[in-house]
């Protein structure tokens, strides 16, 4: 029986995380879920899987889920932690041996940490962690043991086309480089001009894939595959000119290896995080994730096309943030989600992220980030300055 901790239980990946270990049983147990809003819904969560933590922001909230859950149940306790500390200490519990990793943003950063460093089988969806802390994220995954599986689809489908073992030294292994597929979010068509004018629900009706909020704007601007073009190096030892976007508007090639012979390996599936979840929860077996099987003369055909800069400038920046090393990552990513934020709250118009985070790179004094006090450092003076914008 496998006991699983879930950071982010209440969010469109932990959910989807739940719903395929209730599939099974006999191999998974929810040994800690965590939630920062929606106390309602981690309640219900604990009343059903009776997980031995949870974790809530504060104080106040972990005695409204404690009564909560104290309401409908039967037997054992759930004792509520709550705070940072209760992330690290549900996160790097010796009782626990996988963790699923999906928080968002920066958040995630210290308690994906604290798992990695107690060597856990991390499946990783927060990929702002590793973002922001790549080379110490890696660096504590080989010196602690860590097993870290992908969960990001496309990172997932290049885990799967990847040779079994594989552990870096691309060429080695004859890759010439890697295709991330993008679907181009809701705005692949629309008119650059009325860019300007979408709203913060327009951003947030991703065609292909239901996905919490802050990702769903990331997708629409494409900082989304930006930040996956920093994972992607990260996870698979590959420099940034060896990572190419494609749009591919279907969602059903989730990415691609392209080796030296010419041969051109892809994964492919129903878009359903449930698929990479359930491959990285019992790798390298096979489990059943509750996802129907594609159908291929149902799908008809597959598109691809080159994305357009100026419909995305999210990427370029992005692009140059990887190429330039350092801590532009870490200031790309503090002032994206300031930007995605004041999106979101009607502040500030789609088109100002890009340029917020542009401004926000434009003025970056970068230092080396050595330890995770310097990234968090790095990320709360990018805070800073993307927030005097929008002042
Ligand atoms: P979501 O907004 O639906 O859920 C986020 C979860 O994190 C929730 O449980 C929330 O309570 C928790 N959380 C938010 N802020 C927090 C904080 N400050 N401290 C502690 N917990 C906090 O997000 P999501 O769509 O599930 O995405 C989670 C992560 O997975 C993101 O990094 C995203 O990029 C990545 N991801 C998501 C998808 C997807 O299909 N949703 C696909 C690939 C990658
Ligand atoms: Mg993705």
């Amino acid at each position: 029986m496998e006991q699983v901790t879930v950071l982010g239980a209440t969010g469109s990946i932990g959910v989807n995380t739940l719903d395929v270990m209730a599939r099974h049983p006999d191999r998974f147990r929810a040994f800690a879920l965590t939630a920062h809003t929606r106390i309602d819904l981690l309640a219900q969560q604990c009343r059903q899987w009776r997980p031995r933590y949870a974790v809530v922001a504060n104080q106040q909230d972990a005695r409204r889920l404690a009564q909560s859950i104290a309401n409908g149940s039967r037997a054992r306790a759930t004792e509520v932690l709550w705070g940072e500390e209760g992330l690290i200490e549900v996160a790097a519990h010796p009782d626990a041996g996988t963790v699923m990793a999906a928080i968002v943003g920066g958040a995630g950063l210290v308690p994906t940490m604290a798992a990695v460093h107690a060597g856990k089988r991390v499946l990783l969806a927060n990929k702002e962690a590793l973002v922001m802390a790549g080379e110490l994220f890696m660096e504590g995954v080989r010196r602690c043991g860590a097993t870290l599986l992908p969960i990001d689809s496309e990172h997932n489908a290049i885990f799967q086309c990847l040779p079994s073992g594989y552990r870096g030294d691309p060429q080695g292994a004859g890759i010439r480089r890697i295709l991330l597929s993008a679907s181009g979010g809701p705005f692949r068509t629309i008119e650059l001009e009325q860019l300007r004018l979408v709203t913060p629900d327009q951003a947030c009706a991703h065609p292909n894939w239901r996905m919490g909020r802050k990702i769903s704007v990331d997708s629409a601007t494409m900082m989304n595959k930006g930040l996956e073009l920093l994972e992607a190096c990260w996870l698979f030892d590959v420099a940034p000119s060896q990572v190419d976007v494609v749009i591919h508007p279907e969602s059903i090639v989730h990415s691609l290896v392209e080796y030296v012979d010419g041969s051109l390996l892809a994964q492919l599936g129903n878009p359903d995080m449930r698929t990479p979840i359930a491959h990285a929860l019992n790798w390298p077996q096979r489990l059943v994730s509750g996802v129907a099987p594609l159908d291929l003369i149902g799908v008809g055909a597959l598109n691809f096309s080159a994305p357009e800069q100026a419909r995305y400038p999210c990427l370029g920046l992005a692009r140059a943030a990887a190429q330039a090393g350092k801590d532009y990552p870490v200031a790309l990513n503090a002032a994206n989600e300031v930007a995605v934020a004041a999106f979101l709250d009607g502040k500030i118009g789609f088109c100002r992220i890009a340029e917020i985070v542009a401004e926000t790179l434009h003025g970056w004094v970068a230092s080396e980030p050595r330890d995770l006090a310097a990234v968090q450092a790095s990320d709360a003076r990018a805070r800073g300055a993307a927030l005097a914008m929008l002042a």
